[in-house]
């Protein structure tokens, strides 16, 4: 089994019993990349240093942080900081990882996203000198080099924008779905603070269980705010040939076992 499971950033998120999880799956012989996100400790760092969030709404609706050059350093160096951690979390239980830096090794390309859009009350306003952007490419043979030595690939939210040769900020969700179509993964699970899709957030019996390609605009219906992104994450997991993606619940005790036996929401093409 080849699977990336990508766990977020933002405080609720749980690591310790993924770790776990990961360290056995892998002594049994699965292959997993962890994929994490870093907006928790990324808040944590500005608030010690006094650089301001600034966090902006797309005019479709997507919710996404303005990062100039200042931000984009504190960024990078707060993603690695999380990547450390979940490195010594491993380490506690004897699996053997590797933190993937995309600028010294190359393994993520992203492209950069210069200007960025933002509705302010019915207005669209024009940001310059954003350091964020998209995932453009996954190089899967060092990642499968990797997995195949028995090493779990730490990845961080960052891909090599080549023009500026900086690491620049990607979605964590999207570099997920990248890395598991490069790596032809069985799985690609995302997990969050939440048990999966569900039709009213404040519902947990409302899960969406499943879904596919051919239902997508109910999913789509339903997810609100961070979701959004999610959802379109998913998608492109599926269209890139990954078999089967699931939201999931960080919370739990084996977020793994407990995704893959259904208690999620579980997609296919
Ligand atoms: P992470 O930081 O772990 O990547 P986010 O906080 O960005 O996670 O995204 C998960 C959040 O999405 C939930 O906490 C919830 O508030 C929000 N959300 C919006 N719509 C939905 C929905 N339909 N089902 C579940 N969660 C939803």
């Amino acid at each position: 089994m080849i699977g990336v499971v990508k766990v977020g950033g933002a405080e609720g998120n749980r690591l310790e019993p993924l770790l776990a999880e990961l360290a056995s799956r892998t002594v049994d012989g699965e292959r997993w990349v962890l994929v994490h996100g870093a907006s928790g400790i990324m808040d944590r760092f500005c608030g010690e240093r006094g650089v301001p969030v600034r966090m902006i709404t797309s005019p479709t609706g997507y919710r996404s942080r303005f990062v100039g050059e200042t931000e984009r350093a504190v960024f990078e160096e707060a993603a690695m900081a999380y990547g450390a951690l979940i490195k010594q979390g491993l380490d506690g239980f004897c699996a053997q990882s590797e933190q993937l830096h995309p600028a010294r090794l190359g393994t993520v390309l992203a492209k950069r996203k210069d200007i960025l859009r933002e509705s302010v009350n019915g207005r669209i306003r024009v940001l310059r000198g954003n350091y964020s952007g998209t995932v453009s490419s996954v190089d899967s043979s060092a990642v499968t080099k990797k997995i195949n030595e028995g090493v779990i690939p730490i990845m961080p939210p960052l891909g090599l924008d080549r023009e500026s040769g900086l690491a620049i900020n990607i979605d964590g969700d999207r570099l997920a779905a990248a890395a598991a179509g490069s790596i032809r993964a069985d799985v690609m699970i995302i997990l969050s603070n939440v048990p999966g899709l569900m039709k009213n957030i404040n519902e947990p019996s409302s899960l969406i269980k499943s879904g596919s390609l051919a239902n997508w605009e109910t999913l789509e219906y339903y997810a609100q705010g961070n979701m959004k992104r999610k959802v379109v994450a998913c998608r492109e997991a599926l269209e890139a040939r990954v078999p089967r993606v699931c939201l999931a619940d960080g919370r739990e005790e084996n977020p793994i076992a407990n995704a893959l036996r259904g208690n999620a929401t579980c997609l296919v093409r």
